[in-house]
């Protein structure tokens, strides 16, 4: 049986004086209009309403830690621009109360790993997906897209971007110095190409190996095993239509600049509900929908290997209290919803 999805709603401090939004314990009601008409209430795993970092790292702790043991994980970020992902996942990396998931769970799976005597190896890589191109964030010099591609380890399937780099780190503040990296040329490149960073889904990889000596009836075995830690931070989940009006009105751009963007937006939105659907397929469970779609979008391919089968999932689906963005939240706890 497959693990459910685990999903941590936080709502971000409120920006106006209207808020739209009640958090009792486990439940969340969003309310909007004159009447207060309620718009949404769903109960889920945790509501963090005014939680520290440490407090959202203690809610996906034991799916990072279960990387050191062979169990793959993955943290996934949703939400509108705005409303905390970044935050949540990297924060301000030069305070430590302020760090996000990303250093949290890099140094705690780098003191899971120092215990045992086992001999282990950690790989990083840091891609971007924008639009349907699958970039590499810590190769600044190629601006070719990846393919993702398969192999067989014996019986078992596994997935892997050729052309991608991948560094050996032997300590948290190596990957840490490798994410800041890749995150800066995320930045500079969305200038050079006229991107927009927060339409972009961020994947960093952390790919763990160890291998561990055991006597059995004399004989001296080597166990290997080989697993996964994805954190993401996915591009803003905002409808393409409001995105479209608004660029069009204040960007002034060419049109066929326009299309392009427009085109990008589109398949952005896509690869956010082929997720939608692939997390509503495995909370359903094997049984009810056997087909998990993976394949509907480069983003969920990219994933596969960490969302299902015997992997940890945790979303953390982040919203805004202010009433004016009631629409969106309502959204994305819906998204969130059909997850668990
Ligand atoms: P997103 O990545 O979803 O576009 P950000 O993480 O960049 O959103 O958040 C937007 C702004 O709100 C940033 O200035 C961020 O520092 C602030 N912010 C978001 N969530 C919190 C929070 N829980 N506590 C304090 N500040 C926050």
């Amino acid at each position: 049986m497959a693990e459910p999805i685990r999903v941590i709603v936080r709502v971000r401090p409120a920006t106006n004086e209207e808020v739209g939004l009640e958090v009792e314990g486990e439940e969340i009601i969003v309310s909007f209009g004159r009447e207060k008409e309620k718009t949404f209430i769903g109960r889920f795993a945790a509501v963090l309403d005014d939680a520290s970092q440490g407090d959202l790292f203690e809610e996906v702790r034991p799916m990072v830690e279960s990387v050191a043991t062979g169990f793959n994980a993955c943290v996934i970020a949703y939400g509108q621009t705005g409303s905390g992902k970044s935050w949540s996942m990297i924060g301000d990396i030069s305070r430590d109360e302020d760090e996000g998931v990303v250093p949290r769970a890099v140094r705690s799976l780098f003191s899971s790993l120092e215990g045992p005597e086992d001999e282990w190896q950690v790989h990083c890589s840091l891609l971007q997906i924008y639009g349907e191109r699958l970039t590499d964030l810590l190769n600044a010099t190629s601006s070719e897209p990846l393919r993702i591609r398969e192999t067989f380890q014996g019986q078992q399937r596994e997935l892997y971007v050729s052309g991608q780099s991948s560094y050996r780190c032997g300590s948290a503040d190596e990957v840490l110095s490798l994410v800041r990296r890749g995150l800066a040329s995320r930045t500079s490149r969305a200038t050079k190409v006229n991107e927009n960073s927060s339409r972009s889904h961020a994947v960093l990889q952390l790919v763990v190996e160890t291998r561990r000596e055991t006597a059995d009836d004399g004989c001296q075995k080597h166990e290997l095993s080989r697993s996964k830690l994805y954190l993401v931070d996915l591009a803003g989940s905002e409808r393409v239509a409001d995105l479209y009006s608004s660029s069009s009105s204040s960007s002034g751009g060419t049109l066929p600049h326009k299309d392009r963007q427009f085109a990008e937006h589109v398949s952005i939105n896509q690869s956010l509900s082929a997720l939608g659907n692939v997390v509503a397929a495995l909370a359903e469970g094997a049984k009810k929908r056997p087909h998990v779609p993976y394949r509907d979008s480069l983003l969920t391919r990219l994933l596969q290997d960490t969302l299902g089968g015997n992997s940890r999932t945790a979303i953390v689906a982040c919203v805004a209290p202010d009433a004016t963005h009631a629409d969106e939240t309502t959204r994305t706890l819906r998204f969130a919803e059909r997850a668990q």
